[in-house]
């Protein structure tokens, strides 16, 4: 058994230590944005009411939130990593309530770390294969390695579009960092360090912390 839920900010790589966690050890990745995606593609009652939330960029409310994200976990049975969820103090009580999860996992990143990682992002607009334009440049500037499409830096990843982001993340995310502490579940990872690392601190203290990978 493996109930688990990967936290950090936005550019602290919970996504791809989530993604890791799938190939190396079997554990479904659950994203709540996927999950949406996929209901509103494949037009599910709850797909349809949160099309108008998710197409305008706006939260989609907890209770539909929680009732996704439960039906997600029956299906996945026991072996988990939700990312992305709790974002909120409400959603974390109601998860403990009612899907206990064993462990959450925090990647800790500073706020001035988080946005130099962000602020170095590039996507290619055709494909969506993802640079960094000091570690992973493409070949030649502004061109997708992949698909000869533009790189270019997202929409999203302007800088106001970060700073709003990280104060969200901190004004919602702090109290479910702070619950989970209370309640022994909570661990800690440097997320400072290459993806190798990350990931084998994250086994570790996952085993140290009794979970079976
Ligand atoms: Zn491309």
């Amino acid at each position: 058994m493996a109930r688990l839920a990967f936290m950090g900010i936005q550019g602290s790589g919970k996504g791809t230590q989530a993604d890791l966690m799938q190939h190396k050890h079997g554990l479904a990745h659950i994203t709540v944005g996927d999950l949406f995606r996929s209901n509103i593609r494949r037009g599910t009652d709850i797909g349809e009411q949160a099309r108008d939330y998710v197409e305008n960029g706006l939260l989609v409310p907890d209770n539909l939130v929680l009732h996704l994200v439960e039906k997600a976990l029956a299906a996945a049975g026991d072996r988990y990593v939700l990312d992305g969820f709790p974002r909120n103090q409400f959603q974390a009580e109601h998860l403990l309530e009612a899907i206990p999860i064993e462990k959450a996992v925090l990647f800790v990143l500073s706020d001035s770390d988080a946005r130099a990682r962000i602020t170095a992002r590039r996507m290619c607009n055709n494909c969506g294969a993802t640079y960094h334009i000091q570690f992973h440049p493409p070949k030649v500037d502004g061109v997708c390695d992949r698909c000869g499409g533009e790189v270019i830096c997202r929409d999203d990843d302007n800088p106001e579009a970060v700073s709003k982001r990280m104060k969200d993340f901190h004004t919602q995310t702090d109290n479910v960092v702070r619950l989970f502490d209370e309640r022994g579940i909570l661990l800690r990872v440097d997320a400072n360090q290459p993806v190798e690392n990350v990931y084998r601190d994250a086994v570790r203290v996952l085993r140290d912390a009794g979970i079976k990978l």
